[in-house]
C-alpha cells in the first residue's frame, strides 16, 4: 500500500481531453495525474501517423478555445496533418505546462472502486498502483485497432500494417501494397500513398461517400484578422450548432424546395467542401429516404464527374444503386481519392498473391474500445465491459450507474462523432470540472448516476437513434456493427451538442438530478 500513489484525480490519456481536464482541475487546486499509454501527448495524434493521415474538422474548430493556446499559434492549413498536429500538443505543453503531471508508456489495466472509502484503485500494466478520488476517462473513441479475422492472415508471406500502429519501419515506397478497408483512414491513406507505391491493390467492401476537403493553406495575416474579429464568436458558436460546428444543419425540408433551388443549395455546399454537404444541409436528409436519395444523386453525380472515361470505376466507387443511405455511415474528406484510380498502378481488386505487403485500414472498436478494455469495476463489483455486452447504458454519455464518481468524455452515448471533438470535449470537460467543483463546496464525497435516470437516459438514446436512417447501412460503427459480437445500437447521442448540452446543464441546474450523492460525514 506504501507504493501507491494518491491524487484527487486520475485522468485516463493525454489528447485533447486529458488536457483539457488536467488545465482546469488544476485550477481548482486539485492534484491532478495523466495516465498515458503512449510516449508522448496527443492520443489519437500520438499513435496515428500512417501517410495521409490529418484531421477532417475545420480550422480554427479544431483546437483549444483558450485564448491562452489560440493566441500565439497559427496553423499551416484549415485541416492540418499529424507532424503539425503533434507540434500544436508540445506547443500547448510549452505554454501551460502538462508534461510534470503525465506518466507515459503507462496503461491502466484495471480500475476498481473501493466504497468504504470513495477511491478508485488504478493498476497500470506494469504494476504500478494509483489511488484518487475521481477517475477521468479520455480515451478517445478510436483507441482499440481492430483486425478483422481474415483467413490466411497468419500464413501471409508479406509484412502486415495496422494504421494504427504505424512506425517508420512502415516504408511503403515502391513495394506491391494491399490496402484493406477504405474507411475515413483507408481513403487518407490511398490517396497519399499511390503515387509512390510500385501497384496499389485496395480491397473494398463498401464504396465511401467521401466528401471534398477543400483544403486551404492558412495566411498567417489573414488569421491574425480572423482572430482579432472572429475567434471567440466562432467559439461560441460551436457549442449552438448540431454538429459543434460553426455552420448548422438546416431545418427546411429537401422536397420544399424547387428542383432548381436544391441544385444550387447542393453546388454552394459542395463548394465549400468539408462537411458543408452533410452537416451543414438539409437535415431531412438523415430521417427521410426521399430526401437522402437527392443527396445521394448528387453526391453520385459529381463523383461519377470525375472519373468520367471509366464506367467501371464509376459503378464501384458510386453506385447506381446505393449501398447504404448517404451520411449514416460516417462520410469523410477526400482530396484526390478518385482519381487515384484512374492511375496505371492502381486496381480495385487484383490477385493478392503477389503482394509484399498489406495494411489494414480496417478500423477500431470504436467508442466503447477504449472504456471496455480496462477492467473496471464499481459498486457491485462486476466489469464494465460485461454490462456493456449486453448494450451500452449510460447516463448523460458521461457516467454509469454503480461506477461513482466515474466520467468519460466524448465516449459512449455523448455526441462524440457527430459534433467535431474539441467542441463536445470542452463542453463535457466543463460540465464534470464543475460538478467536482459542487461536490466539494456542498462536501459530496461520491456521485453515481440512478438505475432510472440511466434507463430514461439511454432509451432516449436509442429512440433518437431509431428515428433516422443509421441502421439501414450493414457495417457501421456508428451502430456498432463494424466489430462482431457487439451488441447492434446507436452508440452515439444523435440530438446535436445544443441538445445534450441542455440535458447535462438541466441536470446540474437542478443539484445535479438523476445522481445519488454520498456526503462525508460531519
Ligand atoms: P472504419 O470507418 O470502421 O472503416 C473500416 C474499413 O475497413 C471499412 O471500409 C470496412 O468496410 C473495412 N473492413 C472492416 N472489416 C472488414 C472485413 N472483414 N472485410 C473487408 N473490409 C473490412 O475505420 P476508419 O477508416 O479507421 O475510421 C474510423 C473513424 O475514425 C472514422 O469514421 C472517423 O471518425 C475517425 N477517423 C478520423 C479521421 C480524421 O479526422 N481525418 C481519419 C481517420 C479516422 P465496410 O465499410 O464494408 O464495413
Amino acid at each position: 500500500m506504501s507504493d501507491t500513489q494518491e491524487c484527487d484525480v486520475l485522468i485516463v490519456g493525454s489528447g485533447f481531453a486529458g488536457i483539457h481536464q488536467l488545465i482546469n482541475l488544476r485550477k481548482l487546486g486539485l492534484t491532478v495525474k495523466i495516465l498515458e499509454s503512449g510516449g508522448d501527448l496527443g492520443g489519437t495524434w500520438y499513435h496515428n501517423t500512417y501517410p495521409g493521415c490529418r484531421v477532417d474538422s475545420i480550422n480554427p474548430v479544431y483546437q483549444f478555445s483558450d485564448p491562452e493556446l489560440w493566441r500565439d499559434w497559427t496553423w499551416s492549413e484549415r485541416y492540418p496533418g499529424w507532424k503539425e498536429l503533434q507540434e500544436y500538443f508540445q506547443y500547448v505543453d510549452r505554454k501551460v505546462g502538462i508534461k510534470q503531471d503525465v506518466l507515459f508508456n503507462s496503461r491502466v489495466v484495471s480500475a476498481v472502486w473501493d466504497d468504504s472509502v470513495d477511491r478508485w484503485m488504478l493498476t497500470t500494466d506494469d504494476g504500478r498502483v494509483f489511488r484518487a478520488q475521481f477517475l477521468s476517462l479520455c480515451t478517445g473513441i478510436g483507441s482499440k485497432h481492430y483486425v478483422p479475422d481474415f483467413k490466411g492472415l497468419d500464413t501471409f508471406k508479406g509484412q502486415v500494417h495496422h494504421t494504427a500502429k504505424w512506425s517508420a519501419d512502415c516504408d511503403l515506397q515502391g513495394k506491391k501494397v494491399g490496402v484493406i478497408g477504405t474507411g475515413a483512414t483507408g481513403v487518407q491513406l490511398i490517396q497519399e500513398i499511390a503515387p509512390i507505391v510500385e501497384h496499389l491493390t485496395v480491397f473494398q467492401r463498401t464504396p465511401n461517400y467521401a466528401l471534398p476537403m477543400r483544403q486551404q493553406k492558412i495566411n498567417p495575416e489573414e488569421d491574425e484578422k480572423l482572430k482579432n474579429d472572429l475567434y471567440p464568436v466562432i467559439f461560441a458558436r460551436r457549442h449552438q450548432t448540431f454538429s459543434g460546428m460553426y455552420y448548422d444543419i438546416d431545418m427546411k425540408p429537401t422536397m420544399s424546395a424547387t428542383p432548381e433551388e436544391r441544385i444550387i443549395y447542393y453546388e454552394d455546399k459542395w463548394e465549400k467542401g468539408g462537411f458543408h454537404f452533410w452537416v451543414g444541409s438539409y437535415a431531412d436528409l438523415f430521417f427521410n429516404q426521399e430526401a437522402n436519395d437527392e443527396a445521394y444523386a448528387f453526391w453520385r453525380k459529381k463523383v461519377r464527374e470525375r472519373i468520367p472515361d471509366h464506367p467501371e470505376l464509376q459503378e464501384k466507387l458510386a453506385p447506381m444503386n446505393p449501398p447504404h443511405p448517404f451520411g449514416v455511415k460516417r462520410p469523410c474528406l477526400e482530396q484526390r481519392y478518385f482519381e487515384v484510380y484512374t492511375r496505371p498502378n492502381v486496381t480495385l481488386r487484383w490477385d493478392p498473391s503477389t503482394l509484399r505487403c498489406l495494411v489494414l485500414a480496417t478500423g477500431y472498436d470504436m467508442v466503447t474500445g477504449g472504456i471496455t478494455s480496462i477492467d473496471i469495476r464499481g459498486q457491485d463489483g462486476v466489469s464494465i465491459k460485461e454490462k456493456w455486452d449486453e448494450g451500452v447504458r449510460t447516463y448523460l454519455g458521461l457516467a454509469s450507474a454503480t461506477y461513482p464518481n466515474m466520467f468519460w468524455i466524448y465516449g459512449p452515448q455523448s455526441p462524440c462523432s457527430f459534433s467535431n471533438g474539441p467542441s463536445t470535449i470542452e463542453l463535457t470537460s466543463d460540465w464534470i470540472i464543475k460538478c467536482i467543483r459542487y461536490m466539494k463546496d456542498n462536501r459530496i464525497s461520491s456521485i453515481v448516476p440512478t438505475e432510472e435516470a440511466q434507463k430514461a437516459y439511454s432509451e432516449q438514446v436509442d429512440i433518437l437513434g431509431a428515428a433516422a436512417l443509421w441502421s439501414k447501412a450493414q457495417t457501421s460503427w456508428y451502430m456498432a456493427s463494424n466489430v462482431p459480437g457487439k451488441k447492434p445500437q446507436m452508440l452515439q447521442f444523435s440530438g446535436g451538442v445544443p441538445a445534450y448540452a441542455k440535458l447535462c446543464n438541466d441536470s446540474a441546474e437542478n443539484g445535479y438530478a438523476g445522481f445519488d450523492v454520498k456526503r462525508f460525514s460531519a
